[in-house]
């Protein structure tokens, strides 16, 4: 009987952190995203636009460190998973096992892969299965705007 009340009590625990873990999710308002972000970074962030292909400030940008989200500061991409594609947007062939979550977009007549932070739900970019072959295949393609860096 014991036995089975501790069981029962740190399955409580478990439960609790579980919730507070998820509670952790950042919700804002839209004006407090508009006052939070510049304009680029809200439009890319909140309203899933597209920053101009060879613009962003991390499209050539090789330094050490990591990418976080402008929104929310989680760490998404490690620079050691960075590679030049030349598709004009900062790109990476993985990202930080579960910042990310996936969702299938069909607009533009497409059928994409987007990505957005797991923390605040803020617009990414979009993943491809044409990212390098040797590593992991993929290609994040990400919005400059949508990143802060840290160097390391
Ligand atoms: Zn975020």
């Amino acid at each position: 009987m014991n036995k089975f009340y501790i069981i029962f009590a740190i399955s409580i625990v478990m439960t609790n952190y579980n919730f507070s873990q998820e509670k952790k999710q950042i919700q804002k308002s839209d004006s407090e995203w508009k006052n939070d972000l510049d304009n680029l970074s809200y439009q890319v962030l909140r309203k899933s636009y597209t920053e101009r292909p060879f613009t962003g400030e991390y499209n050539l940008h090789f330094e050490k460190g990591n990418y976080k989200c402008k929104g929310c500061n989680q760490t998404l991409f490690s620079s050691v998973n960075k590679y030049e594609s030349n598709c004009g947007w900062p790109s990476f062939d993985k990202a930080i096992p579960s910042s990310i979550v996936y969702i299938e977009d069909l607009s533009h007549n497409m059928k994409r892969i987007e990505v957005k932070c797991s923390k605040c739900n803020g617009h990414l970019g979009h993943v491809f299965n044409d990212g390098p072959k040797e590593t992991t295949g993929k290609r994040y393609c990400i919005n400059s705007a949508a990143l802060s860096f840290n160097k390391k």
